[in-house]
């Protein structure tokens, strides 16, 4: 199942135009929405899960009309929001327990089963006893996604799952993430390069509601190869190549990296170097 989302746009009551004709088509797997903060992705997102409505335009998942049929949504979608609030004196077992009984699994032989499957499959089952106001942001994000596939959806969306995360925690979080079915459209929203860089297959740009590129990481970065040079230059040095189109400035050791998008040698203190998807990246905000 396909997700065609057309046209969408939405203009907040103070006049900020969060989606600006937004066009994308999503196939199943995990796609990457990657844009900075203030993009417009957590408006995406909110309009998918049907929490808020869109001014135009229009998003199908099969024969499901996303935007109008709440109902059929809520069957098939998962949402992780950014924050979520649980009472800090549940604990992880009663409290999937508790939404499993919700969502309708009564027999109790097979509740213990689900719960202990999912508790096991985002590695909490050892802390299953624990309070869920002791758990990291991590294990928070991980029951999340517990919760979530409880109802066996098929519309996955998470906006900004990794932001304030540790290293480990961030990669625990991608390792379960990549676990999760092929067959299922997950859309994950992100303003951190690695998040796309390591699960994606497809993924979009997206900058003041607009989306910049929709494309695989892989043809994103083909784009700049033969075309990235880099060079070391001291700080008061960086302002004399403000006519060159520089990808990014980077502090490196106490000195200035400089990388430039451009079809020859910018001059001979440059040398040429490999792309990476942060590289596209900044390379598209820089078009915009
Ligand atoms: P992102 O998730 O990429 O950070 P958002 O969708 O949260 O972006 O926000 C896009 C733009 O819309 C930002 O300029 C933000 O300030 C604005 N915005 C978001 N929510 C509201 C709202 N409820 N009312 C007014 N403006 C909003």
């Amino acid at each position: 199942m396909d997700l065609k989302i057309r046209n969408l746009s939405k203009t907040y009551t103070n006049g900020v135009k969060a989606l600006d004709d937004v066009s994308l088509d999503i196939s199943s797997g995990m796609f990457g929405l990657l844009g900075p903060n203030g993009a417009g992705k957590s408006t995406l997102m909110r309009t998918l899960a049907t929490l808020q409505q869109a001014d135009h335009g229009s998003a199908s998942l099969g024969d499901i009309n996303v935007l109008a049929e709440k109902q059929r949504v809520k069957q098939i979608l998962g949402y992780l929001p950014q924050e979520f609030g649980f009472y800090p004196k549940d604990r992880s077992y009663d409290l999937l327990n508790h939404f499993a009984l919700l969502k309708g699994i009564r027999n109790g032989k097979q509740r213990t089963q689900t719960v202990e499957r999912l508790l096991k499959r985002v590695n909490l089952w050892d802390v299953r006893k624990r309070k869920l106001g002791s758990f990291s942001g991590g294990m928070k994000q991980r029951f999340g996604i517990a919760l979530v596939l409880l109802g066996n959806p098929k519309l996955i969306i998470v906006d900004e799952p990794t932001a304030g995360l540790d290293p480990a925690e961030r990669n625990r979080f991608h390792d379960l993430l990549s676990d999760i079915g092929q067959d299922i459209v997950v859309i994950l929203s992100t303003h951190i390069v690695e998040d796309v860089s390591d699960l994606c297959t497809h993924m979009a740009i997206i900058k003041d509601g607009r989306i910049l590129l929709s494309d695989s990481p892989a043809q994103a970065v083909a784009q700049l190869k033969g075309k990235l040079w880099k060079k070391e230059v001291a700080k008061a040095q960086v302002a004399a190549y403000q006519q060159q189109q520089v990808i990014s400035t980077r502090l490196l050791a106490g000195k200035t990296i400089l990388r430039i998008y451009s079809d020859t040698r910018p001059d001979d203190g440059f040398y040429p170097v490999e792309p990476s998807l942060e590289d596209a990246y900044f390379y598209q905000l820089s078009l915009n």
